[in-house]
Formats: C-alpha cells, sequence, structure tokens
C-alpha cells in the first residue's frame, strides 16, 4: 500500500501535464505568482530548489499554442503545490496573455521540474551565499527557503525599487534570523524610500563589494540577467573562487 502511495505522491511524466492555476497573485505591478496543482489525483515530481518547469498555455490560437517557457520554481520541495514567479515582459507573447488572459481555474500545461542548477544542501558544507538580481530571485529564494537556520548563509537580492518586488518582506524577515545574513541593493529607489529602512545599498553589486562582504570560501548560486551574471561571476573568477563552487542560471 505505502509503495502505491509512494509511487504517486512522486508521479512522473513525460511531456506536459495539466495543471490547473489555482491561485494567480500579483507581488508588485508587473510580478504575479501562479500557485499550481495538478488537475488529477496524482502529487508532484520532486524537485530541487533552483530547477524550473516549462508551461506553455491551453488555448485554439495556433501561435501561442506553440509557445513554451521556463519558469523557475519559487516554491520548495516541502510545499504540495508548485509556484511560479513571473515578471510580465512588454511585447512578451506568454507573459502578456498570463497577465491579461489567464484567470484563476485556468488550465496551464507543464513540464517536470528540471535543470542543473539546484541546491543539495545536503552535500553543502560551507557557508552557502545565495545572489539574485530582479525576477532572477525566484530560484534563490526557493533555495533560501529550503535552508534551514544552522547553515551559515548569505542572501544578496538587488532590484530597481519596492515597486519591482516579490518576496522583499518574507527577504526582510530574515535578517533577524541567526545564520542568514540580507543585504539589499536598490539600484534605482523611489522618493521616500530610505536607506537602512528600505534598502542597504544603493547602486549595483561590484567586485569590490563581493571582496568585502561575502565569504570567498563560500559556494555561490546567483540568478539574474546577463549584465548581472557576467558582474557576479567576473567578480568571483578574479578573486579565485573554484570554478566548482560558482553556479548561475541566466534567465
Ligand atoms: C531556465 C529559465 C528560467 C526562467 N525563470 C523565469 C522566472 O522565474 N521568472 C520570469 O519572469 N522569467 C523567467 N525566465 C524567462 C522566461 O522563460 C521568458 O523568457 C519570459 O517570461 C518572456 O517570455 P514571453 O513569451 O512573455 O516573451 P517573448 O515573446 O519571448 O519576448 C521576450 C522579449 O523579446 C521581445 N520580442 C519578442 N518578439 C520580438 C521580435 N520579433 N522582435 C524583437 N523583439 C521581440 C519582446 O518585446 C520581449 O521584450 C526563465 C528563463 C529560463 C531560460
Amino acid at each position: 500500500m505505502n509503495e502505491v502511495l509512494d509511487r504517486v505522491e512522486n508521479y512522473t511524466w513525460n511531456g506536459f501535464r495539466d495543471f490547473v492555476v489555482y491561485k494567480k497573485v500579483y507581488e508588485s505591478k508587473g510580478i504575479i505568482s501562479l500557485y499550481l496543482k495538478g488537475n488529477d489525483d496524482l502529487g508532484l515530481a520532486e524537485m530541487k530548489p533552483g530547477q524550473f518547469i516549462g508551461i506553455k498555455v491551453k488555448t485554439e490560437d495556433a501561435e501561442l499554442k506553440k509557445v513554451v517557457r521556463m519558469y523557475s520554481l519559487s516554491s520548495t520541495p516541502k510545499d504540495d503545490f508548485y509556484r511560479v514567479t513571473i515578471k510580465i515582459v512588454e511585447g512578451g507573447k506568454l507573459t502578456t496573455y498570463l497577465d491579461k488572459n489567464l484567470k484563476e481555474g485556468d488550465l496551464l500545461e507543464v513540464m517536470m521540474p528540471k535543470g542543473n542548477f539546484k541546491l543539495e544542501k545536503e552535500k553543502i558544507n560551507r557557508p552557502i551565499v545565495l545572489l539574485g538580481g530582479g525576477i532572477g530571485v525566484t530560484p534563490v529564494y526557493s533555495m533560501l527557503k529550503d535552508i534551514d537556520d544552522s547553515k551559515d548563509t548569505y542572501f544578496i537580492y538587488s532590484l530597481r525599487n519596492k515597486d519591482s518586488e516579490c518576496f522583499l518582506e518574507d527577504v526582510r524577515s530574515y535578517k533577524n534570523s541567526n545564520n542568514t545574513k540580507v543585504n539589499i541593493f536598490f539600484t534605482r529607489p523611489l522618493n521616500n524610500e530610505k536607506l537602512g529602512i528600505d534598502y542597504d545599498f544603493q547602486g549595483r553589486i561590484s567586485e569590490e563589494w563581493i571582496k568585502n562582504n561575502l565569504p570567498l570560501d563560500g559556494e555561490f548560486f546567483f540568478c539574474g540577467n546577463k549584465g548581472f551574471i557576467d558582474t557576479v561571476k567576473e567578480a568571483l573568477e578574479n578573486l579565485k573562487v573554484d570554478k566548482d563552487r560558482i553556479h548561475y542560471e541566466f534567465f
């Protein structure tokens, strides 16, 4: 009996499977989170924090039907749902549809979680350093939620300002935890946002800052756009961090 239950709980599938969007939430103006559950009695496939799923919409529109996009999971292995957190892109095919047309209760076609950018915390015996640039925070946020407080963890979140945030309040709440050090960079703070309260640094993360504030013997995971990835990767290489401790995902 248990065997049957286990099989159903860690259900795997090929290609696409129908999922229900049971919740659609605007995290801020241009960012939505979609909460997904299988449209059947079967469980979820296992995921590792950092992995992504492929999504397409169920539609009669022949063009849109072909569009498949990847989204990192912002949920964790403990959750009984998948959550993706998506920035709406101006002129973007899928994100415009998800913003304007998708309703709670609609179905999406979803691929199994996959990807080599993943945290396997049980294999790491050194500080864990997570850096997210903009919407690239999604996979590293999943990693943060998966790590318990006994691990020495650094979380760096770089974003424009509160208008383009997701999970900012929760990330900030980690400042009170014993082993997690949080630093928030706003690249373009709003007039009413205050240094030291709303954010810790103004501007972009730099090699100098990394050198002075992060443990170079740590295991590094970072995600963001090309500029963000290039800056962090180059800095770590210049600072002689071993290549096998540098992990990144580019959106
Ligand atoms: C592994 C992975 C994980 C990802 N995770 C996330 C995530 O967690 N959250 C997230 O928000 N995104 C994520 N992405 C990005 C995501 O997959 C999509 O690329 C993004 O949502 C845009 O999709 P879209 O269909 O709306 O835009 P697209 O239609 O692909 O358009 C993208 C851009 O190209 C422009 N464009 C489109 N067509 C043309 C054209 N003909 N000529 C000129 N310009 C054009 C659009 O204006 C837009 O600026 C991830 C990507 C990868 C690879």
